[in-house]
C-alpha cells in the first residue's frame, strides 16, 4: 500500500461526471480523501490476498469485509483520513481468509466493534479463535432476511448467493443520501440479486477472471473448475452483464459508479476488463478498477436522479 491512493481512474472521465462531481457537497479531498460529511466508498483493497471496503457517513464508518489483519487495516484507514476507532461495524460477505481475517477478535472486543453475519455463517465465526469472546460481548451479531442497522443511518438489507460450501452475501446499503450494492465472491448473478440491486447509487461487484486466460493458466484444473463454476466467482463477461442486468432493472438506468473488485492476478488482466466493460461507452466511464495493493480514491455516493434534476 502506497501512500497515496492509487491513481487507477475510471476508464473514462466523462465531463458529465466532472460536472456532476463540482455540485457534490463540498469538503471532501478527492485527492487524498479525506471525508467530509457525505456518504463515501473507499475500496482499501481486493483481491484474493484480502478485502475490505469502507462505507463511511462523515468520521464514522463501516467496513464491508476485513480481509487485512487490524494493524495494516489501521494504517490504510488513516492514510484514508479514518482509523479503527472510526468504526462502527463490520459487515462479512462471508467467512474465508480473505474477507475476514482470524486475527481481528482481540482489536474488535479492544474497540468494542461488533461484526455481523449471517445465520449461515455465525458457527463459523464461534470456530475463530475469540469468537466466543465476541459472542459473550455481544459483538458477534447475526442477521437473517430482515433488514438491519450496521451504524446510524446506515439500513443494510441481504441477499444470499451461491459460493463454495457456506454460500455468501450480497448486501444493499441504504441511507438518506444514496444507496451502494456490494457483491463479491459469488458463482452467478441470480435474478434475486439483480432485483436486490436495482437502483444502487454505487455498486461494488466482483469481476474475477477472464475465461481465457484461466483456461491457459497453469493453476490446478480443479481451482479452474471451482472458479467458473456456478458457485465460483464472475468473470468479466458475467460481471458486465449483471451490471447491465441492474442497469435495466433501475428506473435511472446504471448506477453513477461501478467499482470492480476481487480481479485474479493470475487469470484476469485490466487489460481484459477494460476490453468487455469498453463495449459500453456509458458504462465505461463509470467504472473503477480496484486494486490488491492499493486503495481507490473517496467515491462519493449520491442520489443519481437528485443530482441529475438539479
Ligand atoms: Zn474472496
Amino acid at each position: 500500500m502506497s501512500d497515496k491512493p492509487s491513481n487507477q481512474m475510471p476508464l473514462f472521465i466523462s465531463p458529465r461526471q466532472s460536472s456532476l462531481i463540482s455540485v457534490m457537497p463540498s469538503g471532501t479531498d478527492w485527492a487524498v480523501g479525506k471525508p467530509c460529511g457525505a456518504l463515501g466508498v473507499c475500496v482499501l483493497g481486493s483481491g484474493s490476498g484480502g478485502n475490505a471496503t469502507v462505507l463511511r457517513i462523515g468520521k464514522t464508518a463501516l467496513l464491508v469485509d476485513a480481509g487485512f489483519g487490524p494493524r495494516t487495516t489501521d494504517k490504510w484507514l488513516r492514510e484514508a483520513g479514518l482509523s479503527l476507532s472510526s468504526l462502527e461495524a463490520i459487515c462479512l460477505t462471508h467467512l474465508d481468509q480473505d474477507h475476514f481475517r482470524p486475527t481481528w477478535p482481540k482489536t474488535l472486543l479492544k474497540f468494542g466493534i461488533p461484526v455481523y453475519v449471517h445465520n449461515s455463517h455465525y458457527a463459523d465465526l464461534m470456530r475463530i479463535p475469540g469468537g466466543a469472546e465476541l459472542r459473550d460481548a455481544g459483538l458477534a451479531r447475526s442477521f437473517n432476511s430482515s433488514p438491519f442497522g450496521p451504524m446510524p443511518g446506515v439500513t443494510a438489507s441481504t441477499v444470499r448467493l451461491a459460493h463454495d460450501r457456506a454460500g455468501t452475501i450480497g448486501y444493499r446499503f441504504d441511507t438518506e443520501v444514496g444507496s451502494i450494492g456490494y457483491a463479491t465472491d459469488l458463482g452467478h448473478a441470480p435474478p434475486e440479486l439483480i432485483q436486490h440491486l436495482a437502483g444502487v447509487d454505487l455498486l461494488c461487484i466482483e469481476s474475477n477472471y477472464d475465461e481465457a486466460m484461466t483456461h491457459a493458466s497453469a493453476r490446478p484444473d480443479w481451482i479452474n473448475r471451482r472458479n467458473m463454476s456456478d458457485a465460483g466467482h464472475l468473470s468479466n463477461e458475467q460481471s458486465f452483464d449483471a451490471v447491465r442486468l441492474i442497469a435495466d432493472a433501475s428506473p435511472d438506468g446504471l448506477p453513477h459508479d461501478v467499482v470492480l473488485l476481487h480481479r485474479s492476478s493470475q487469470c484476469n488482466h485490466p487489460a481484459r476488463v477494460r476490453e468487455v466493460f469498453g463495449c459500453d461507452a456509458d458504462l465505461a466511464k463509470r467504472v473503477t478498477l480496484t486494486e490488491q495493493r492499493s486503495r481507490t480514491r473517496w467515491l462519493e455516493v449520491y442520489n443519481s436522479s437528485v443530482v441529475d434534476a438539479t
